[in-house]
């Protein structure tokens, strides 16, 4: 089934000169781009945004890596587009994901981890509102 996923290219993938190659390598595994913006969050949107994570110790953090400059966040389509970015993107820590994933590729460590992806179909469609309206999406 067609799915719509949100992706982030987080500010490490932007200040690396990684978001080319990243995108690249998501056309490659058969993403449509349907919507495409960069942005500079502001604390409470990062915090909003994170809001399932605010009591872990990481949150904090990962609000400031978050806002410490510009991302792009992109709408996708794919068959099974929420699933399937999860296993391209790779596990959340960096140093551990496998071999030819992107966050193995062009992250650093679990919180630059280069790429965003949503993980429910719940999730998915939260996150795609918050940032694209439906008149956005091709
Ligand atoms: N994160 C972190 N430390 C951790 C776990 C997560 O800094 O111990 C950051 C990392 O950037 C991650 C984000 O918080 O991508 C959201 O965490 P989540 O557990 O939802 O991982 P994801 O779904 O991104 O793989
Ligand atoms: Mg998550």
């Amino acid at each position: 089934m067609k799915q719509r996923t949100l992706t982030i290219l987080k500010p490490d993938t932007v200040t690396r000169h990684n978001c080319g190659a990243v995108i690249a390598r998501l056309e490659q595994e058969g993403f449509e781009i349907r919507a495409a913006r960069m942005v500079w969050l502001s604390k409470e949107q990062a915090e909003v945004f994170y809001a399932v994570h605010k009591d872990k110790p990481f949150y904090r953090p990962l609000v400031e890596f978050m806002t410490s400059g510009p991302v792009w966040v992109l709408a996708l389509e794919r068959e099974d587009a929420i699933e399937y970015l999860r296993k391209v993107m790779g596990a959340t820590d960096s140093a551990k994901a496998a071999p030819g994933t992107i966050r193995q590729q062009f992250g650093t460590n679990i919180e630059r981890n280069a790429i965003h992806g949503s993980d429910s179909p719940d999730n998915a469609r939260t996150e795609l509102a918050f940032f694209f309206s439906t008149s956005d999406l091709a």
